[in-house]
Protein backbone atom coordinates (compact mmCIF):
# COMPACT_ATOMS: atom_id res chain seq x y z
CA UNK A 1 0.00 0.00 0.00
CA UNK A 2 1.55 3.50 -0.66
CA UNK A 3 1.34 6.32 1.53
CA UNK A 4 -1.60 8.20 -0.45
CA UNK A 5 -3.53 5.10 -0.30
CA UNK A 6 -2.70 5.12 3.29
CA UNK A 7 -3.86 8.14 4.22
CA UNK A 8 -6.58 7.78 2.34
CA UNK A 9 -7.76 4.57 4.21
CA UNK A 10 -6.91 6.49 7.40
CA UNK A 11 -9.56 9.55 6.53
CA UNK A 12 -12.04 7.20 6.17
CA UNK A 13 -11.85 6.42 9.54
CA UNK A 14 -11.89 10.22 10.77
CA UNK A 15 -14.59 10.61 8.38
CA UNK A 16 -16.75 7.18 10.11
CA UNK A 17 -16.38 8.89 13.26
CA UNK A 18 -17.25 12.63 12.59
CA UNK A 19 -20.29 10.84 11.50
CA UNK A 20 -20.76 9.08 15.03
CA UNK A 21 -19.86 11.96 16.47
CA UNK A 22 -22.82 13.90 14.77
CA UNK A 23 -25.33 11.84 15.55
CA UNK A 24 -24.18 11.68 19.15
CA UNK A 25 -24.43 15.59 18.96
CA UNK A 26 -27.58 15.59 17.50
CA UNK A 27 -28.54 13.09 20.68
CA UNK A 28 -27.02 15.75 23.30
CA UNK A 29 -28.81 18.56 22.16
CA UNK A 30 -32.31 16.94 21.82
CA UNK A 31 -31.67 15.89 25.35
CA UNK A 32 -30.38 19.47 26.53
CA UNK A 33 -33.69 21.02 24.91
CA UNK A 34 -36.07 18.50 27.25
CA UNK A 35 -33.87 19.74 30.01
CA UNK A 36 -34.40 23.05 28.79
CA UNK A 37 -37.90 22.78 28.91
CA UNK A 38 -38.00 21.28 31.95
CA UNK A 39 -35.70 24.20 33.22
CA UNK A 40 -38.50 26.99 31.47
CA UNK A 41 -41.49 25.23 33.72
CA UNK A 42 -39.71 25.53 37.14
CA UNK A 43 -38.53 28.82 36.52
CA UNK A 44 -34.96 27.90 36.78
CA UNK A 45 -31.60 29.33 35.32
CA UNK A 46 -30.43 28.47 32.09
CA UNK A 47 -27.25 28.32 33.20
CA UNK A 48 -25.52 25.87 36.10
CA UNK A 49 -22.04 27.04 36.83
CA UNK A 50 -21.57 24.44 39.18
CA UNK A 51 -22.60 21.40 37.33
CA UNK A 52 -20.55 22.68 34.08
CA UNK A 53 -17.22 23.19 36.37
CA UNK A 54 -17.98 19.28 38.27
CA UNK A 55 -17.98 18.62 34.46
CA UNK A 56 -14.97 20.25 33.17
CA UNK A 57 -13.00 18.83 35.97
CA UNK A 58 -14.30 15.20 35.44
CA UNK A 59 -13.39 15.16 31.97
CA UNK A 60 -10.12 16.27 32.42
CA UNK A 61 -9.17 13.97 35.04
CA UNK A 62 -9.94 11.35 32.14
CA UNK A 63 -6.67 12.42 30.78
CA UNK A 64 -7.59 11.66 26.97
CA UNK A 65 -4.33 11.57 24.79
CA UNK A 66 -3.10 12.72 22.27
CA UNK A 67 -5.07 15.88 23.32
CA UNK A 68 -4.12 18.04 26.75
CA UNK A 69 -6.82 19.12 29.47
CA UNK A 70 -6.67 22.39 28.00
CA UNK A 71 -7.64 21.61 24.69
CA UNK A 72 -10.38 19.31 26.06
CA UNK A 73 -11.50 22.10 28.09
CA UNK A 74 -11.62 24.16 25.17
CA UNK A 75 -13.51 21.88 23.25
CA UNK A 76 -15.85 21.27 25.97
CA UNK A 77 -16.44 25.06 26.45
CA UNK A 78 -17.88 25.45 22.95
CA UNK A 79 -19.95 22.37 23.28
CA UNK A 80 -21.46 23.79 26.46
CA UNK A 81 -21.88 27.09 24.85
CA UNK A 82 -23.65 26.04 22.33
CA UNK A 83 -26.18 23.86 24.65
CA UNK A 84 -26.58 27.13 26.45
CA UNK A 85 -27.69 28.76 23.21
CA UNK A 86 -29.70 26.06 22.09
CA UNK A 87 -31.36 26.14 25.84
CA UNK A 88 -32.13 29.95 25.60
CA UNK A 89 -33.86 30.01 21.90
CA UNK A 90 -36.25 27.99 23.75
CA UNK A 91 -37.04 31.04 25.64
CA UNK A 92 -36.12 33.30 22.41
CA UNK A 93 -33.06 34.39 24.17
CA UNK A 94 -29.71 34.12 22.35
CA UNK A 95 -25.95 35.01 22.59
CA UNK A 96 -26.03 34.66 19.10
CA UNK A 97 -25.83 38.35 18.14
CA UNK A 98 -28.13 37.85 14.97
CA UNK A 99 -30.74 37.00 17.31
CA UNK A 100 -30.83 40.20 19.78
CA UNK A 101 -33.95 42.19 20.58
CA UNK A 102 -32.18 45.19 19.32
CA UNK A 103 -31.33 43.90 16.11
CA UNK A 104 -33.86 44.33 12.96
CA UNK A 105 -33.66 40.60 12.47
CA UNK A 106 -36.17 40.51 15.86
CA UNK A 107 -38.51 43.11 14.74
CA UNK A 108 -39.11 44.31 11.12
CA UNK A 109 -41.14 47.80 12.84
CA UNK A 110 -39.19 50.67 13.85
CA UNK A 111 -39.80 50.90 17.16
CA UNK A 112 -41.31 54.35 18.53
CA UNK A 113 -41.14 55.41 21.88
CA UNK A 114 -43.85 57.69 22.98
CA UNK A 115 -43.31 60.09 26.26
CA UNK A 116 -45.68 62.41 26.70
CA UNK A 117 -46.52 64.09 23.49
CA UNK A 118 -43.25 63.57 21.63
CA UNK A 119 -42.97 60.32 19.82
CA UNK A 120 -39.17 59.06 19.45
CA UNK A 121 -38.65 57.64 15.75
CA UNK A 122 -40.81 59.72 13.56
CA UNK A 123 -39.73 63.74 13.46
CA UNK A 124 -36.92 64.65 15.11
CA UNK A 125 -37.41 65.25 19.35
CA UNK A 126 -35.84 68.33 20.54
CA UNK A 127 -34.48 67.90 24.15
CA UNK A 128 -33.38 71.14 25.87
CA UNK A 129 -32.72 72.03 29.25
CA UNK A 130 -30.02 72.28 31.80
CA UNK A 131 -27.38 69.80 32.78
CA UNK A 132 -28.18 70.22 36.24
CA UNK A 133 -31.65 71.36 38.19
CA UNK A 134 -29.97 74.12 40.44
CA UNK A 135 -32.87 75.82 42.06
CA UNK A 136 -36.41 76.86 40.76
CA UNK A 137 -36.15 79.88 39.11
CA UNK A 138 -33.38 78.53 36.71
CA UNK A 139 -35.53 75.55 36.01
CA UNK A 140 -38.86 78.12 35.31
CA UNK A 141 -36.81 80.23 33.40
CA UNK A 142 -35.23 77.80 30.76
CA UNK A 143 -38.89 75.99 30.72
CA UNK A 144 -40.63 78.71 29.94
CA UNK A 145 -38.86 79.43 27.27
CA UNK A 146 -38.80 75.88 25.98
CA UNK A 147 -42.61 76.35 26.02
CA UNK A 148 -42.93 79.40 23.87
CA UNK A 149 -41.13 77.83 21.09
CA UNK A 150 -43.31 74.64 21.21
CA UNK A 151 -41.01 72.31 22.57
CA UNK A 152 -42.26 69.33 24.69
CA UNK A 153 -39.68 67.69 26.81
CA UNK A 154 -37.11 69.09 29.41
CA UNK A 155 -33.65 67.64 30.57
CA UNK A 156 -32.20 68.44 33.90
CA UNK A 157 -30.19 66.15 36.09
CA UNK A 158 -30.69 65.94 39.98
CA UNK A 159 -28.21 62.98 40.12
CA UNK A 160 -24.56 63.90 38.59
CA UNK A 161 -22.15 61.41 37.36
CA UNK A 162 -18.70 64.20 37.99
CA UNK A 163 -15.15 63.49 37.92
CA UNK A 164 -14.33 64.95 40.91
CA UNK A 165 -16.10 63.71 44.04
CA UNK A 166 -15.53 67.28 45.29
CA UNK A 167 -17.75 68.82 42.70
CA UNK A 168 -22.10 69.27 42.47
CA UNK A 169 -23.21 66.38 42.76
CA UNK A 170 -26.93 67.32 42.17
CA UNK A 171 -29.92 67.87 44.21
CA UNK A 172 -31.01 64.16 44.53
CA UNK A 173 -34.76 63.97 45.33
CA UNK A 174 -35.01 67.38 45.64
CA UNK A 175 -34.34 67.91 41.68
CA UNK A 176 -36.47 66.20 40.78
CA UNK A 177 -38.97 67.45 42.73
CA UNK A 178 -38.42 70.87 40.65
CA UNK A 179 -38.39 68.77 37.36
CA UNK A 180 -41.58 67.47 38.15
CA UNK A 181 -42.94 70.99 39.18
CA UNK A 182 -42.20 73.07 35.64
CA UNK A 183 -42.80 69.92 33.37
CA UNK A 184 -46.41 70.03 35.16
CA UNK A 185 -46.52 74.12 35.08
CA UNK A 186 -45.56 74.36 31.14
CA UNK A 187 -46.64 70.96 30.07
CA UNK A 188 -43.13 69.32 29.09
CA UNK A 189 -42.46 65.95 29.38
CA UNK A 190 -39.15 64.94 31.85
CA UNK A 191 -36.19 63.49 31.28
CA UNK A 192 -33.21 63.35 33.81
CA UNK A 193 -30.25 60.97 34.97
CA UNK A 194 -30.12 57.47 37.06
CA UNK A 195 -26.98 56.58 38.05
CA UNK A 196 -28.14 53.70 40.65
CA UNK A 197 -30.49 50.88 40.58
CA UNK A 198 -31.90 51.94 44.17
CA UNK A 199 -32.87 55.26 42.72
CA UNK A 200 -35.25 53.63 39.60
CA UNK A 201 -38.46 53.36 41.80
CA UNK A 202 -38.12 56.56 43.17
CA UNK A 203 -37.05 58.29 40.70
CA UNK A 204 -40.03 56.55 38.41
CA UNK A 205 -43.04 59.19 40.20
CA UNK A 206 -41.16 62.32 39.07
CA UNK A 207 -40.11 61.28 35.47
CA UNK A 208 -41.62 60.56 32.29
CA UNK A 209 -38.03 59.18 30.95
CA UNK A 210 -34.97 58.15 32.73
CA UNK A 211 -31.91 58.68 31.43
CA UNK A 212 -28.73 56.28 31.72
CA UNK A 213 -25.52 58.36 31.16
CA UNK A 214 -22.36 57.27 29.74
CA UNK A 215 -20.91 56.26 32.39
CA UNK A 216 -23.23 54.15 33.14
CA UNK A 217 -23.94 52.46 30.11
CA UNK A 218 -22.84 48.83 31.40
CA UNK A 219 -24.13 49.34 34.95
CA UNK A 220 -26.16 45.77 34.39
CA UNK A 221 -27.83 46.49 37.71
CA UNK A 222 -29.15 49.69 36.81
CA UNK A 223 -30.29 48.60 33.20
CA UNK A 224 -31.89 45.53 34.82
CA UNK A 225 -33.61 47.33 37.00
CA UNK A 226 -35.23 50.11 34.29
CA UNK A 227 -35.59 46.80 31.85
CA UNK A 228 -38.43 46.22 34.89
CA UNK A 229 -40.34 48.91 34.83
CA UNK A 230 -42.32 50.18 31.73
CA UNK A 231 -40.83 53.68 31.69
CA UNK A 232 -39.13 54.83 28.01
CA UNK A 233 -35.35 55.37 28.75
CA UNK A 234 -32.75 57.08 27.03
CA UNK A 235 -29.87 55.15 26.81
CA UNK A 236 -26.28 57.06 26.09
CA UNK A 237 -23.31 55.57 24.41
CA UNK A 238 -20.53 54.78 26.81
CA UNK A 239 -17.18 57.05 26.95
CA UNK A 240 -15.31 54.26 25.29
CA UNK A 241 -17.78 51.62 24.15
CA UNK A 242 -17.89 49.89 20.93
CA UNK A 243 -21.50 49.88 19.05
CA UNK A 244 -21.97 46.15 19.61
CA UNK A 245 -20.94 47.11 23.24
CA UNK A 246 -23.89 49.90 23.22
CA UNK A 247 -26.30 47.61 21.60
CA UNK A 248 -25.43 45.03 23.97
CA UNK A 249 -26.34 47.34 27.13
CA UNK A 250 -29.67 47.93 25.23
CA UNK A 251 -30.87 44.32 25.18
CA UNK A 252 -30.20 44.55 28.65
CA UNK A 253 -33.35 46.46 28.88
CA UNK A 254 -35.14 44.75 26.19
CA UNK A 255 -34.37 41.40 27.87
CA UNK A 256 -36.19 42.70 30.72
CA UNK A 257 -39.40 43.00 28.62
CA UNK A 258 -38.72 47.03 28.45
CA UNK A 259 -39.27 47.90 24.50
CA UNK A 260 -39.04 51.63 25.24
CA UNK A 261 -35.57 52.15 24.70
CA UNK A 262 -34.23 55.22 22.62
CA UNK A 263 -30.32 55.27 22.17
CA UNK A 264 -28.26 58.28 22.13
CA UNK A 265 -24.64 58.57 20.10
CA UNK A 266 -22.53 61.23 22.63
CA UNK A 267 -19.23 61.21 21.70
CA UNK A 268 -16.32 58.71 22.39
CA UNK A 269 -13.36 59.05 23.70
CA UNK A 270 -10.29 59.31 21.20
CA UNK A 271 -7.06 61.09 21.21
CA UNK A 272 -8.39 64.13 19.64
CA UNK A 273 -8.86 67.33 22.04
CA UNK A 274 -10.19 69.86 19.67
CA UNK A 275 -14.00 68.77 21.03
CA UNK A 276 -14.56 67.52 24.69
CA UNK A 277 -15.03 63.83 23.15
CA UNK A 278 -15.37 62.50 19.05
CA UNK A 279 -19.23 62.56 17.67
CA UNK A 280 -19.39 59.27 16.12
CA UNK A 281 -21.47 60.36 13.68
CA UNK A 282 -21.04 56.98 11.42
CA UNK A 283 -22.80 55.25 14.53
CA UNK A 284 -26.74 56.92 13.79
CA UNK A 285 -26.84 55.80 10.15
CA UNK A 286 -24.74 51.97 11.33
CA UNK A 287 -27.36 51.74 14.17
CA UNK A 288 -30.57 52.37 12.32
CA UNK A 289 -29.02 49.50 9.75
CA UNK A 290 -28.35 47.15 12.64
CA UNK A 291 -31.69 48.25 14.85
CA UNK A 292 -34.76 48.97 14.82
CA UNK A 293 -34.44 51.69 17.99
CA UNK A 294 -34.21 55.17 18.11
CA UNK A 295 -31.56 56.91 18.12
CA UNK A 296 -30.37 60.82 18.53
CA UNK A 297 -27.51 62.76 18.91
CA UNK A 298 -26.36 64.80 22.02
CA UNK A 299 -24.67 67.68 20.78
CA UNK A 300 -23.41 69.13 23.89
CA UNK A 301 -21.70 66.80 25.58
CA UNK A 302 -19.58 65.25 22.33
CA UNK A 303 -18.41 68.60 21.05
CA UNK A 304 -18.20 70.47 24.55
CA UNK A 305 -18.03 73.44 21.84
CA UNK A 306 -20.55 76.18 21.57
CA UNK A 307 -18.92 77.47 18.15
CA UNK A 308 -19.94 74.62 16.01
CA UNK A 309 -23.01 73.23 17.57
CA UNK A 310 -25.57 74.74 14.68
CA UNK A 311 -23.55 72.52 12.56
CA UNK A 312 -23.34 69.44 14.24
CA UNK A 313 -27.19 69.74 14.76
CA UNK A 314 -27.76 69.64 11.13
CA UNK A 315 -25.06 67.08 10.25
CA UNK A 316 -26.89 65.03 12.81
CA UNK A 317 -30.45 65.06 11.37
CA UNK A 318 -28.55 64.96 7.99
CA UNK A 319 -27.49 61.78 8.65
CA UNK A 320 -30.93 60.14 9.76
CA UNK A 321 -30.78 61.28 13.93
CA UNK A 322 -34.59 60.84 15.61
CA UNK A 323 -33.60 64.05 17.31
CA UNK A 324 -31.20 65.66 19.38
CA UNK A 325 -30.25 66.41 23.29
CA UNK A 326 -28.81 70.19 23.91
CA UNK A 327 -27.98 71.83 27.10
CA UNK A 328 -29.50 75.50 27.87
CA UNK A 329 -28.91 77.09 31.13
CA UNK A 330 -29.98 81.21 32.14
CA UNK A 331 -26.49 81.84 32.92
CA UNK A 332 -24.20 79.52 32.35
CA UNK A 333 -20.82 81.51 33.70
CA UNK A 334 -22.84 80.85 36.82
CA UNK A 335 -23.68 77.09 36.50
CA UNK A 336 -22.51 74.26 38.54
CA UNK A 337 -21.99 71.98 36.37
CA UNK A 338 -20.82 71.92 32.61
CA UNK A 339 -20.50 75.90 32.65
CA UNK A 340 -18.06 76.37 29.07
CA UNK A 341 -21.13 74.38 26.73
CA UNK A 342 -24.05 75.20 28.16
CA UNK A 343 -25.87 77.65 25.29
CA UNK A 344 -27.79 80.94 27.34
CA UNK A 345 -31.22 81.58 26.09
CA UNK A 346 -30.44 83.89 23.12
CA UNK A 347 -27.72 81.11 22.09
CA UNK A 348 -31.20 78.36 22.94
CA UNK A 349 -32.94 80.42 20.21
CA UNK A 350 -30.72 81.19 17.58
CA UNK A 351 -29.99 76.90 17.52
CA UNK A 352 -33.78 76.49 17.61
CA UNK A 353 -34.87 78.89 14.81
CA UNK A 354 -31.92 77.42 12.56
CA UNK A 355 -32.83 73.72 13.21
CA UNK A 356 -36.52 72.84 14.57
C1 LIG B 1 -25.72 64.38 30.84
O1 LIG B 1 -26.44 64.25 29.84
O2 LIG B 1 -26.04 65.08 31.80
C2 LIG B 1 -24.43 63.68 30.90
C3 LIG B 1 -23.72 63.60 32.03
O3 LIG B 1 -24.04 63.17 29.72
P1 LIG B 1 -23.09 61.92 29.40
O4 LIG B 1 -23.57 60.79 30.27
O5 LIG B 1 -23.31 61.70 27.95
O6 LIG B 1 -21.68 62.35 29.73
MN1 LIG C 1 -23.76 68.26 31.15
Amino acid sequence: MTQIQNIQQLRQQVDYIDDELLQLLKKRGNIVQQIAQIKQKEKLPIQDIEREQQKLTKLVNQHIEPYSKEQIVSLYRLILNQSIDLQNSINGASSDTNSLKVYRTHSQHNTKVRVGDVVFGEEPVYIFGPCAVEDEQQMDTVANVMSQKGLKIIRGGAYKPRTSPYDFQGLGVRGLEILKSVGEKYNLATISEVVDASQVEVAANYLDMFQVGARNMQNFQLLKAIGRTNKPVLLKRGLSATVDEFLHAAEYILNEGNPNVVLCERGIRTYERATRNTLDISSVPIIKRLSHLPIIVDITHSTGRKDIMQEIAKASIAVGSHGLMCEVHPNPPIALSDKNQQLNIDEFKSLYDVIC
